[in-house]
């Protein structure tokens, strides 16, 4: 059983991080709000200006003068992996502390985020001792060489959407290269990083290294980006944000940044997919996953037109067997919208595509049950035109575009006619057909037969087009936290 009564989780009140400690915020408080009842959660204690130039300035201090730059590659990857022991013990209180304040179901938390989280700390640790710089060819009177060197403070700006897997991809590189961190959590689910802050100094960690700065994207995140001490800005969140920060850092800077932005996903089916059954129920999870708010949501479906009947009826089946509920209970297969602002973002979409003639074939509107919270039906929508709203724009929610094709080549111009290229998904028996798809498809990642992520840490993410600029996880991402200095020795 790992149910658990959200009134019990008890909140600390002081939520910002800096040199080792918990700080309270100088700045307003923002009430944060429960997303699977709507009520109080706790009242978060921004971070006022001044605060933000401080904490900074700490991170820069101790990037200086806390050794942790300086150390033994493998005391630093030793730090880190217990840090990652750390973590999974700490479940049974960080667990429903995650739970409780985001639209993760304890049982995902329990089942994944929480061993991903710890797993991820450990492959970036791996690669302390392992990339350091080369030494390149000259003539024999001297000696030419690149020298890895870490950054300084990294600003790491994070979603709300995974709260600690999202913030362990943007702090694991960067920490393990030896920068220091200043983490910004959305204000929407902020508590459960300053337990991962905790148990980092229990780790070893020297104070200062790791920071945490609290509030809204505009008063906080924005002067953190600004603040000439960051000297490298990691964001995933929405395009629009990226654009924002992508100005900040070229304006006081420039300075390096990583995006990690929004996607419009397609799932493609063509005829000769070995098993359309297990094709369907793969797009059916590609999309219901986290009720839809998964950068890579698979949420738009093409399908050859000979199955399209087979495919629409599995998912629709599919759709209408999730239990819809609170985040706390055994249950719930398909948890709540983050907030009331998103679910009406998500049914403004559905409701003006209904009204330009598309037809719900399931869902389309507000679940009728918890009666609190904010929950989605799950959704199909057919008869959409390619231009439309619902199937260029990221609708973040538990809504799946269907649209059919005739050939292979109108399958690739379908899907590659959009903005956003994150990633995409496609399933044939045709190997042949699975290479040309890989190559043709204009998004970050390729999956054929199945959709979404594996524990293989060494595979990148990133998105082409506006879903991104950079890579999260592989070596790629640890490479990113390091400048290379040239060195030419004469003899
Ligand atoms: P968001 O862009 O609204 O906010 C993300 C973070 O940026 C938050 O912490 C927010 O406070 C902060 N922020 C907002 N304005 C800022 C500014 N001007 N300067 C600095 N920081 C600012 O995104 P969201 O709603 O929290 O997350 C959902 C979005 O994230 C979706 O578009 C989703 O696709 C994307 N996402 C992408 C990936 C990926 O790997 N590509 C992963 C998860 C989520």
């Amino acid at each position: 059983m790992s149910a658990f009564d959200p009134d019990r989780i008890a909140l600390n009140l002081a939520n910002n991080f800096s040199d080792g400690v918990r700080v309270a915020g100088s700045g307003p408080g923002m009430p944060v709000l429960r997303p699977s009842d709507g009520r109080i959660h706790g009242e978060l204690d921004c971070a006022s200006a001044d605060q933000v130039d401080a904490i900074v300035g700490n991170a820069r201090s101790a990037f200086r003068r806390s050794g942790w730059a300086q150390a033994d590659p493998r005391a630093r990857m030793k730090v880190m992996r217990r840090w990652a022991d750390l973590i999974e013990a700490d479940a049974p209180l960080l667990a429903p502390l995650e739970a409780v304040g985001s639209t993760r179901t304890i049982g995902e938390i329990l089942a994944w985020d929480l061993s991903y989280t710890a797993e991820c700390l450990r492959f970036f640790a791996e690669f302390a001792d392992k990339e350091g710089g080369a030494v390149l060819p000259t003539t024999p009177d001297k000696i030419g060489m690149t020298i890895s060197e870490p950054y300084g403070v990294v600003a790491a700006i994070a979603p709300w959407n995974l709260p600690l897997v999202m913030a362990a991809w943007k702090i694991a590189p960067a920490i393990a290269a030896g920068n220091s961190v200043v983490l910004k959590p959305s204000e929407m689910t902020p508590f459960s990083v300053v337990r991962l802050a905790e148990l980092a100094i229990e780790a070893g960690l020297p104070k200062g290294v790791f920071n945490i700065v609290q509030g809204d994207g505009a008063t906080v995140g924005d002067p953190l980006c600004r603040h000439p001490a960051i000297s490298k800005v990691s964001f995933t969140g929405s395009t629009r944000t990226g654009i924002a920060i992508m100005t900040a850092c070229a304006q006081t800077g420039p300075k390096p940044v990583t995006l990690e932005l929004g996607g419009k996903s397609p799932q493609i089916i063509f005829a000769d997919a070995k098993d359309i059954a297990q094709s369907a129920s793969i797009v059916a999870r590609a999309i219901a996953l986290n009720a839809g708010q998964v950068c890579v949501a698979g949420s738009r479906l093409l399908v050859q037109d000979r199955v399209m009947d087979e495919v629409i009826e599995r998912i629709t089946k599919s759709f209408e067997a999730h239990r819809i509920g609170p985040t706390w209970a055994d249950d719930t297969t398909m948890g709540p919208i983050i907030s009331e602002k998103q679910l009406a973002q998500i049914d403004g979409i559905v409701g003006r595509a209904i009204s330009g003639g598309a037809t719900v074939l399931t869902g389309g509107r507000r679940a009728p049950a918890p009666q609190e919270g904010s929950y989605y039906l799950p959704t199909v929508l057919t008869g959409l035109a390619q231009d439309s709203e619902a199937v260029q724009d990221e609708i973040f929610g538990p809504v799946l575009t269907v649209q059919s094709f005739s050939d292979e080549e109108e399958a690739y111009a379908l899907a590659n006619d959009s903005r956003y290229g994150l990633a995409a998904g496609v399933h044939t028996g045709d190997l042949n057909r699975a290479l040309r798809a890989t190559r043709a498809l204009e998004a970050g990642t390729v999956w054929v037969n199945r959709y979404g992520r594996s524990n293989d840490f060494m595979l990148p993410t990133g998105g082409f087009k506006q879903s991104g600029i950079g890579k999260d996880l592989g070596r790629e991402a640890y490479v990113a936290n390091l400048k290379s200095k040239t060195a030419l020795i004469q003899l």
